[in-house]
C-alpha cells in the first residue's frame, strides 16, 4: 500500500490535469485586412513588414480580451480600431477617396448568440466607424444608420471621436483616385470593376470563453464611389453575420457579395445542412460569388473555433490565432 500510495496520487493529479486542459475554454480569432491584387512586386518589403506588424498588432489586442475572459464582440472591436487606425487598410485613417473627393465610411458588428447587430453605412466624420455601429446596436432602437443621421446619432454620443473629413487623407489613395478618374476620362468604368483590384477592407470574427461569437466589419468602400453608394460590409447578411454556430466577415467587390448575401449564406450552410465550416465558406467564395461575376474573400469562424479564410484573389490579408494558440498572418495565395 505504501508504494502504491505515491503512484495513485500521480495518477489522480495527471487525470485532473487532463481534465482541466479539457476544460480550458477555447477561444479563437480571425482578422482580415482586404482582398484583391496584392502581388509580391506591387509590395515593397518595407510596406510588406509593416502590414504584418499591424495584423500581429490587431492579433493581440483581440487575443488580450479574449485571454483575460472578455467577450467575443469587445475583441473584434479592439481588432478592427488597430486596422482603422492603421493608414494602411481601406477603412478608418487610409479610408479610399468617393468620386467627390470626400471619404463615406461604412461598418457594422454583430453578435452571434443574440443575434443583435449595428451597422452605419456613408458617415464622414467619424473617426473610428466600428464604435459607433455598436453603439448603434446598443445605444439605438435600430440596427443601421446612414449618412446624416448617423451622424446625428454620433452627436449624441460623447464617447465617439470625430475628425474632419480629411483626417482621413492619405497620399497613396488619392492617387488611387486620381487614376480612377483618368480611367473614367478614358471612357473605362469610373469604379476599378475589373476583376482582382485591390480592396482593403478590414474585419474580426472572435469566439470567446463564453462559446460566443461575434464580428466587425469596416470600411471605406470603393474607390471613385458615386451617389452615395454603400457596398456590402454594413449589410448584415452580406458582408457582415454571425449567429450561434458561425461568424463571418467578407471582403470583395460588395455588390455581388450583397447580391449573394455572402456571409448568411455561409452561416446558413453550417446551421441548416450542417455543412463543415470551410466547405460552406469554400463554396460561397469561390463558386457563388464568381459564377455571378464577383471577387474578394471571407474569414469565418465556428463554435468549436475551427477558422476558414478563402479567397479568390492574389492575395488577401489576414491574421488568425487557433485555439490551440497557434497563430499567424499571411498575405500571398501560397501562404499559410
Ligand atoms: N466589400 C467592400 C465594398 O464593396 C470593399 C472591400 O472589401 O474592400 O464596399
Amino acid at each position: 500500500m505504501r508504494r502504491i500510495r505515491p503512484v495513485l496520487v500521480l495518477l489522480l493529479s495527471l487525470a485532473a490535469m487532463t481534465a482541466h486542459a479539457q476544460d480550458k475554454p477555447r477561444t479563437a480569432l480571425v482578422i482580415h485586412g482586404g482582398a484583391g491584387v496584392i502581388e509580391r512586386s506591387a509590395l515593397s518589403a518595407e510596406d510588406e513588414r509593416a502590414v504584418r506588424a499591424d495584423l500581429e498588432r490587431a492579433l493581440d489586442a483581440g487575443n488580450a480580451v479574449l485571454q483575460r475572459g472578455g467577450t467575443a464582440l469587445d475583441a473584434v472591436q479592439a481588432a478592427v480600431l488597430v486596422l482603422e487606425d492603421s493608414p494602411r487598410f481601406n477603412a478608418g485613417k487610409g479610408a479610399v477617396f468617393a468620386a467627390d473627393g470626400s471619404h463615406q465610411l461604412d461598418a457594422a458588428v454583430m453578435e452571434g448568440h443574440t443575434l443583435r447587430a449595428g451597422a452605419v453605412a456613408g458617415v464622414t466624420t467619424v473617426r473610428n466607424p466600428v464604435l459607433l455601429a455598436r453603439a448603434v446596436m446598443e445605444h439605438s432602437p435600430h440596427v443601421m444608420l446612414a449618412g446624416a443621421g448617423a451622424e446625428a446619432f454620433a452627436d449624441t454620443r460623447p464617447e465617439i471621436a470625430r475628425v474632419p473629413n480629411t483626417w482621413f487623407d492619405t497620399e497613396a489613395r488619392r492617387r488611387q483616385l486620381e487614376r480612377a478618374r483618368e480611367r473614367e476620362r478614358a471612357g473605362q468604368a469610373g469604379i476599378p470593376t475589373e476583376r482582382g483590384v485591390y480592396f482593403g477592407t478590414v474585419g474580426a470574427v472572435a469566439l470567446d470563453v463564453h462559446g460566443h461569437i461575434a464580428v466587425a466589419t469596416s470600411t471605406g468602400g470603393m474607390t471613385n464611389k458615386k451617389w452615395n453608394r454603400i457596398g456590402d460590409s454594413p449589410v448584415i447578411g452580406a458582408g457582415t453575420y454571425a449567429n450561434a454556430q458561425c461568424g463571418v466577415s467578407g471582403t470583395g467587390w460588395g455588390e455581388y457579395y450583397i447580391r449573394a448575401a455572402v456571409a448568411h449564406d455561409i452561416c446558413a450552410r453550417v446551421a441548416y445542412r450542417g455543412d463543415a465550416l470551410a466547405e460552406a465558406a469554400e463554396e460561397v467564395v469561390n463558386r457563388v460569388v464568381p459564377a455571378l461575376g464577383g471577387d474578394g474573400g471571407a474569414i469565418a469562424l465556428d463554435r468549436e473555433g475551427n477558422i476558414a479564410m478563402p479567397f479568390n484573389t492574389p492575395g488577401m490579408y489576414r491574421g488568425w490565432i487557433r485555439p490551440d494558440g497557434s497563430r499567424g498572418v499571411a498575405i500571398y495565395a501560397d501562404e499559410d
